[in-house]
């Protein structure tokens, strides 16, 4: 059977092989687990009761941050505050029926609105369901018992924190594993994700809120309702982060907006250190991109705007900062081991947008690179320069290389020795 090019199902098939089977492993362990233990299990009324009510407050939850969030829940976060039915299943009835809480959970936000690639929605589910089993068996362990009781003890206690732990564990896991073994461009949203302390402190707290539900339920099944409150709140502090990232990056684009870059640039700047030899700002504008719009249309012009985004990113470092000034300009601040190695990368900018492709052969494009670097020591930290004067110098660069015939790169460098004593 030939591979689908287009449709939700395209990507799975361009995605590399090693993610392809690690993705399929853990569906296939996650669903033979979740679909036995009903056999195993054998709930009774009171378990299919629990399932149901997790369930229900799953959705209610993803119901009240659609109504927080005017309607709409697809913005691109790390968050959705699922993990917590899972994990209250865990602590509330048999291992294996999380996995049919999750599932519940998970399709229902799916059909409600939160758009991730297909496949790796099931992914996530699967990690999820696993992470609930090793957080039920930790739980077990500690605990003693085979499901939460209504009444609380000291080891009770250590043994719901524990699966909380086991859990945020095999989930982070689960999904430094999925990041790995993808495209690293597919991926670097969530490898970021993974590497910020936030990450896991919020999740935590998604986790708190399943074990309180569940603490709330093994009480009297009742008081799961005064959870919502709780619940509704923890889903509008998910929103903070998302709306904080588009807040400070270009949506067209992705990199920071020009607010952004120049106050993080400008801090950047501040605590710069001597190790790093020489701070540049490169200014990149692509030349005669109105011609693009006009003759390829808006759209096209768009496309050239975001491909020239990933270009600059993909020529410097992590540690560099990329912004779009406006229009068609883009900023980096760059730190570099010297003003050769500046002059480079600048150099590999240029030569990188000229190599971009696009779907209308026809269309291609050129930028010029107007670059200023100054030595740390004076654009640093109790350093005589600022950002403005190095980005006024860069402009400067910029428009001679504009006037020399575009395509080109103008460095400058803005160092500025010390006057001269007067004899007195
Ligand atoms: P030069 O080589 O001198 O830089 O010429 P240019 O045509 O690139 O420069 P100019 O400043 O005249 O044109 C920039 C154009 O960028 C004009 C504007 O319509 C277009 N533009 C600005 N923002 C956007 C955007 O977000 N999307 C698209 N498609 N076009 C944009
Ligand atoms: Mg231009």
């Amino acid at each position: 059977m030939d591979a689908p090019t287009t449709g939700e199902w395209a990507a799975w098939w361009r995605t590399p092989l090693p993610a392809r089977i690690y993705n399929a492993l853990v569906v296939v362990v996650a669903a033979g687990v979740t679909l036995a233990a009903p056999f195993l299990a054998r709930p009774g009324i009171g378990c299919t009761g629990a399932m149901l009510a997790l369930i229900a407050g799953g959705v209610a939850v993803v119901e009240l941050g659609r109504l927080a969030e005017g309607g709409r829940i697809d913005r691109q976060r790390i968050h959705k505050g699922l993990s917590a039915w899972p994990l209250a299943a865990a602590l509330l009835i048999p291992a294996g029926l999380a996995g049919w809480v999750a599932a519940a959970v998970y399709v229902h936000a799916w059909a409600r609105g939160i758009r991730i690639t297909r496949w790796k929605w099931i992914g996530s589910w699967g990690i999820v369901t696993l992470s609930a089993f090793a957080a039920a068996g930790m739980f077990r362990v500690v605990n003693g018992y085979e499901i939460l009781q209504s009444s609380g003890s000291a080891t009770r206690f250590a043994a719901v924190l524990a699966a909380m732990a086991t859990f945020l564990v095999t989930e982070s896991a689960g999904f430094f594993i999925a990041s790995r073994v993808n495209d690293a461009a597919d991926e670097q949203y969530l490898q970021a994700q993974l590497a910020s302390p936030s990450f896991y402190i919020v999740e935590g707290a998604v986790l708190g809120s399943g074990a309180v539900c569940a603490v709330l339920y093994g009480y009297w099944p009742g008081f799961l309702l005064l959870g919502g409150p709780a619940l509704m709140l923890m889903q509008r502090g998910l929103l903070h982060q998302p709306l904080q990232h588009e807040a400070r990056h270009d949506s067209k684009t992705g990199v920071l907006n020009c607010e952004a870059w120049r106050a993080t640039a400008s801090s950047a700047l501040g605590h710069a250190r001597r190790q790093e030899q020489l701070v540049a700002v490169a200014l990149v504008d692509i030349d005669h991109f109105k011609a693009v719009n006009d003759v390829f249309g808006h759209l096209a012009g768009d496309d050239v705007l975001a491909r020239t985004a990933d270009a600059i990113v993909g020529c410097v470092r992590s540690t560099d900062l990329v912004g779009r000034f406006g229009g068609d300009e883009f900023c980096a601040l760059l730190f570099c081991a010297g003003h050769d190695d500046a002059l480079a990368t600048a150099e590999r900018i240029r030569r990188r947008i000229a190599q971009l492709s696009f779907i209308d052969p026809r269309l291609a494009i050129s930028a010029s690179v107007g670059l200023a670097t100054a030595p740390v020591a004076e654009a640093g930290v109790g350093g005589v320069l600022d950002l403005a004067e190095l980005m006024a110098a860069a402009d400067r660069a910029l428009y001679r290389a504009k006037h020399d015939g575009r395509n080109r790169v103008d460095g400058t460098d803005v160092r500025r020795r010390p006057a001269p004593l007067s004899a007195s």
